[in-house]
């Protein structure tokens, strides 16, 4: 497995095609360090003896010893380590962990693949396991580019002005195809070693050409990725971990990018396109079961303290509060458990979980986030919103005053009161947190998408007939 070190030294010797506030990057530019110490905390719990078998797995490929971010779920166990993982190494960087999204892609390809194969009698899945060693052996970090730009929403890809509002293929050749269109909002695709290109939608017998998967470096020629960071204010004394960390989401264009044969996982098979597009938006909403209790708990653990610290943790309201914030977060994990449990392995080998607990607990998750959020905010007051800069608290003429002032329940020190109210600060009115926050209400799919996967897979039809019975209506009825 891979060490934290060689990971950042492999990034620096990536083509700089990153693009950040009008400069082009390297990727060992400083700017970059706070959301690549998140990737970097997922290869150092790997090295931790009590994450081991959590953080780690056994590949089935070649029965070494793994990061869990590049397994492949052979099991109900394997589902429910990942979620578990999930949630354990988000409380370490205080948000998203990012490294999901290249491992449930990777996931969405073994069981396509496969089935697109036994279909269209095509050799996608050798090629994907072929990729998939050398994923495993290198402790790749791989992005997940699927949200297309999309263009007029309620146009088909086909039917859009520009075709490329969609990423589609524009030539084949004999030795691989070429490839046009933007992929956006890609989180951490500019410190990925890999950008995993799916569909984005269900596809028409038309699109053919925008039913395409791949799997490219993310420095390759062609590929330019214009970089918005979100990272935590940076702090000059009142060291904090949070403070370590930051968020990097790319506006990523492939301009005409040639796509060796090796690489392509998916190329017309218009039917399977928008498979391939729900079974990795099934397995990211799955990894949603794990990151989103755990960000419950960040905003729980500080809305508790909030309140003792302000000396009113025994009122009603702020108790009824934070049972909410308990049930959000326990049933969202509560889904995932289950969906772990009703998981089904598929022809593949790989084990998928229920589409129905997954998009449940997701949809709870995305319609409950905002709430979570003016719960701390409630709580919290509106400190955290007008706190004086860092350097006011380390400055002779103003410090005593603010730690006169700052002071609530006696119990608690100036310094743990500044602490905490400067961590809310981050977590609620920074650039970092009004992306986190937009990322937990559309990332793997706004509610309405769970909304439609629901309407889609659940069975209606037992409930209505525990109704016919209940109400004496005869099943086989014609007229009922
Ligand atoms: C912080 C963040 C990180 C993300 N990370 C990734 C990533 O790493 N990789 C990746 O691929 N994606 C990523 N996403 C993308 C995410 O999956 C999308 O934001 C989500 O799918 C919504 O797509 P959209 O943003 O294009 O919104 P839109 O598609 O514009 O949807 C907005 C709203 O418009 C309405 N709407 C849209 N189309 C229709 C229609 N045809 N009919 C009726 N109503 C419609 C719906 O109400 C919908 O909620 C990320 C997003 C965020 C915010």
């Amino acid at each position: 497995m891979k060490r934290a070190e060689e990971y950042r030294k492999q990034l620096g010797g990536m083509r700089p095609n990153i693009y950040v506030g009008g400069e082009r990057l390297r990727r060992d530019d400083p700017r970059l360090e706070q959301p690549i110490n998140v990737v970097a905390s997922t290869f150092d719990a790997a090295q931790e003896p009590g994450l081991d078998g959590i953080a780690t797995a056994v590949s089935h490929l070649t029965g070494e010893k793994i990061n869990r971010f590049c397994n492949i779920h052979q099991s109900m166990e394997d589902l429910l380590r990942k979620q578990r993982m999930t949630r354990l190494l988000c409380h370490k960087v205080g948000g998203c962990i990012h490294r999901c999204m290249g491992i449930d892609a990777m996931n969405a390809l073994s069981v396509v693949t496969y089935d697109t194969d036994q279909k269209h009698g095509t050799e996608y899945h050798k090629r994907f396991l072929k990729f998939l060693e050398y994923f495993q052996k290198d402790d790749v970090v791989g992005n997940c580019a699927q949200t297309d730009v999309k263009g007029d929403r309620s146009k088909r890809p086909h039917e859009q002005v520009d075709p490329d509002l969609y990423l589609r293929m524009v030539e084949k050749k004999s030795d691989g195809i070429v490839v046009r269109g933007a992929k956006i909002h890609n989180t951490m695709a500019p410190y990925a070693q890999e950008i995993i290109v799916l569909p984005t939608r269900a596809l028409t017998s038309e699109e053919s050409d925008w039913a395409v998967a791949f799997a490219i470096p993310g420095d390759w020629e062609g590929v330019h990725q214009i970089v918005r960071l979100a990272n935590m204010r940076p702090r000059k004394h009142l060291k904090a971990p949070i403070a370590n960390f930051g968020d990097a989401e790319s506006f990523t264009i492939f301009d005409n990018v040639f796509v060796p044969w090796e690489r392509v996982f998916l190329c017309g098979e218009t039917d399977m396109g928008g498979r391939l597009a729900l079974q990795f938006a099934e397995f990211h909403r799955h990894s949603y079961t794990g990151c989103k209790p755990s960000i419950t708990d960040i905003l729980m653990g500080a809305t508790a303290l909030a309140a003792e610290y302000n000396g009113v943790e025994n009122a009603q309201h702020i108790r009824m509060k934070l049972a909410h914030l308990i049930g959000i977060g326990e049933l969202v994990n509560a889904a995932g458990i289950a969906a772990a449990y009703h998981s089904e392995k598929t022809p593949s080998g790989t084990y998928i979980p229920n589409s129905i607990f997954v998009n449940v607990g997701r949809r709870l998750a995305g319609e409950n986030i905002f709430h979570e959020w003016e719960i701390l905010c409630d709580i919290a007051g509106g400190i955290y919103a007008t706190l004086p800069f860092e350097e006011d608290w380390y400055k002779e003429e103003t410090r005593n005053y603010l730690e006169k002032y700052i002071m609530r329940n006696p119990r608690i020190s100036a310094e743990n009161q500044h602490r905490l109210f400067r961590m809310i600060s981050d977590l609620l009115a920074s650039g970092w947190s009004g992306v986190e926050l937009a990322g937990q209400y559309h990332g793997g799919g706004s509610p309405i998408m769970e909304t439609i996967g629901l309407l889609r897979d659940y069975d209606l039809k037992p409930k209505k007939d525990v109704v016919k019975y209940l109400a004496g209506i005869p099943l086989d009825d014609p007229h009922g």
